[in-house]
């Protein structure tokens, strides 16, 4: 079924000229690369251009190719991604240099359809880099395309349906020059952070594409894109425990699968209990907590879940063998990747609040 209209012939050409003459400069468009396409567009899945800046620098400076991205140390990885959240993009990440060095001599594979094979890597991220590096023509459909090119064909379809998506593609394909590939689509990246906003933010007068707009025409762009809602994300209630002793505090490793997998923690259990409790609590770890200061609450938002966090400073001593590491501040900032969930408690133990 189509969903989308073909947007009107001229719409392609000006966006290659628009982007043209009004693309920002953005690190990862100087030196285009595969490699390099590949590590920004899952740096900025789920995380802003600006955020994602020195990142992208630090990576490329400690994992310059595929090959030590291939045999990077996993702490190291860790640390490196830690702060843009969604580990298992990087785990991915890993995985898929170590298959593109492998299979295919260090070089990604040309072809979407091939590059959708490797670890982490879906239909747009597959678009992106062919379109993008090797100028083959692909259809790289986010959530910014979809807003644009549900716009300017003034579609009412729900965007989070598949079939919708997959008409997306099908409608790109068919407008995209051939001559201008990387360009076009990028442009509708840029079209899409830039000018054509979502809700009612869209900057129509200084859209290249407004002449040819069915929403603009139609008055509808503040209702573009329609997707239906999503489902409400579970609340968990958690409580986290500082167990410091000399300046050093005791981290334990999570699990190797599921959430935050692998990752290192400040100790912590499901439910909010009282001091009492957390006494308790923290004696069962082998920790002996001589003063105890209640620590502000904080929550954290997840795709699919919220943490609620209590959590208590401990001073004490450490009297059995720990379940876990002891680390100082230099060691929690340069050594142990501290998933974000626990970015303002980590900041307390750092002195940084
Ligand atoms: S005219 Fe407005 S709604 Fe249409 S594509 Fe441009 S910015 Fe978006």
């Amino acid at each position: 079924m189509d969903y989308f209209t073909v947007p009107h012939e001229n719409t392609a050409a000006a966006l290659v000229a628009w982007y043209r003459e009004n693309a920002r400069e953005l690190p990862w468009r100087k030196d285009v690369t595969p490699y390099r396409v590949w590590v920004s567009e899952i740096m900025l899945q789920q995380t802003r251009v600006e955020a994602v800046k020195p990142y992208y620098h630090r990576f490329l400076a400690t994992f310059p190719d595929v090959f030590s991205l291939a045999c990077a140390d996993d702490e190291l990885l860790h640390k490196m991604w830690e702060g843009l959240g969604y580990y298992n993009r990087v785990r991915n990440m890993k995985k898929c240099a170590q298959r593109v060095v492998a299979e295919f001599d260090g070089q990604f594979p040309k072809e979407p359809a091939v590059l959708q094979t490797l670890p982490g890597i879906g239909s747009y991220t597959a678009g992106a880099v062919a379109a993008i590096a090797y100028g083959v023509p692909a259809p790289a459909v986010d959530g910014n395309v979809l807003r644009v090119l549900a716009r300017l064909t003034d579609c009412n379809a729900d965007i989070s349906q598949t079939a919708v998506r997959k008409d997306a593609e099908k409608t790109i394909m068919q407008i995209i020059p051939r001559d201008a590939v990387s360009a076009f689509t990028q442009s509708l990246f840029e079209l899409g952070a830039m000018i054509c906003l979502p809700g009612s933010d869209a900057k129509c007068d200084r859209c290249p594409v407004a002449a040819y707009c069915l929403a603009k025409k139609n008055t509808t762009s503040a209702l573009l894109p329609v997707h239906s809602a999503k489902p409400e994300r579970k609340k968990e209630q958690k409580t986290v425990f500082l167990l410091r002793e000399d300046g050093m505090y005791l981290l334990h490793k999570r699990p190797d699968k599921g959430l935050l997998a692998g990752l290192w923690e400040f100790p912590n259990v499901n439910g909010h209990i009282d001091e009492a409790q957390a006494i308790v609590q923290a004696r069962k770890w082998g920790f002996d907590p001589l003063r105890v200061q209640s620590l502000p609450t904080a929550v954290h938002i997840f795709t699919h879940k919220e943490w609620h966090m209590q959590a208590f400073l401990m001073d004490g001593n450490f009297t059995a063998a720990l379940n876990g590491v002891k680390a100082d501040v230099r060691e929690m900032k340069e050594v142990y990747a501290l998933p974000s969930a626990f970015a303002a408690y980590r900041s307390i133990a750092c002195g940084e609040d």
